[in-house]
């Protein structure tokens, strides 16, 4: 199922998607809890009562209308991969990693599905990265990675919006700054339960910016794929319901064009994976 946050007058709403309209899943069944992030803890369990909630559902928004947040608005963590993808590493003249590079986005970059991405004053060459998201179901640590994919709630798309002057311009090569201004992780528009990705490493992964296809790969480029990334987090920190992983970009961001491309006031920008839908966001100058 898809899994939606939306944001009415009750304040963020858990939703799930069902003919057509997104259902409010708590008041449809009052024994759910009303967030993406709890229903995802109860692990499968979670997915089948919030199914069989769908029908019975009394309130339901038009997507037409609906304001989305992320649909996991409020995780605590979102852990990145940095050059993810052979392809990418190669397009940034740098070595295809022998071990997961990590870096961090702070809750404050996350936007959902059409939401503006607000560049910053402090910016010139803020670029764009189409991202599979792996949303954390049941929690876990030091997880083996034949159990990894027990552990994962979801899937989602996801954007790592990356100011490069800050990324790669700034003392110590280090990333966190350049990736975690306010509104750079567009997620969504939802968490699609794990049992509707059979294969996470078979999946197109497009970026169209004002409609022009900038990015066009497939999740099978992964140098580290989705089980082997879960369990090798979870011996470092423990995974917890709703930690959103980022998984790395393939080739054709805008730094890596001739002549750079870097997002202005105006554009558009679309993010679509197979089976997961489609992330638009314009972006603004503030
Ligand atoms: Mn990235």
């Amino acid at each position: 199922m898809r899994l939606l946050t939306v944001l009415t007058e009750l304040g963020p709403r858990a939703c799930g998607e069902f003919e057509g309209f997104y259902v409010d899943l708590h008041l449809a069944d009052p024994t759910l809890p009303n967030s993406v992030k709890g229903i995802l803890a109860l692990g499968s369990e979670g997915v089948r009562r919030a199914s069989a909630a769908l029908p019975k559902g009394t309130e339901k928004y038009d997507p037409a209308e609906a304001v989305l947040l992320a649909p996991v608005p409020d995780p605590a963590k979102i852990v990145c991969l940095g050059l993810n993808y052979r392809d990418h590493a190669a397009e940034s003249k740098m070595d295809v990693p022998t071990e997961p590079i990590l870096f961090s986005k702070y809750a404050t970059t996350l936007i959902g599905h059409n939401a503006p991405i607000i560049l910053p004053p402090a910016s010139t060459e803020v670029d764009y990265e189409a991202e599979l998201v792996i949303v954390i179901g049941v929690g876990g640590r030091a997880i083996p990675r034949e159990r990894a994919l027990e552990h994962v709630g979801g899937y989602a798309v996801g954007h790592d919006v990356s100011a490069r002057d800050w990324q790669l311009g700034k003392p110590g090569k280090q990333w966190m700054a350049g990736k975690t201004f306010d509104t750079f992780a567009p997620v969504g528009p939802a968490v699609v339960t794990a049992d509707e990705v059979p294969d996470p490493q078979a999946l197109g992964i497009r970026l169209r910016l004002n409609g022009k296809t900038m990015q066009d790969s497939n999740t099978n480029q992964l140098v580290f794929p989705v089980d082997e990334i879960v369990a090798y987090l979870s011996n470092i920190f423990t995974l917890e319901p709703g930690d959103l992983i980022f998984t790395g970009t393939p080739p054709g961001v805008g730094m890596a064009r001739q002549p750079p491309v870097w997002l202005q006031p105006g554009d558009i920008v679309e993010v679509e994976i197979d089976g997961l839908g489609t992330l638009r966001n314009p972006v603004i100058r503030r």
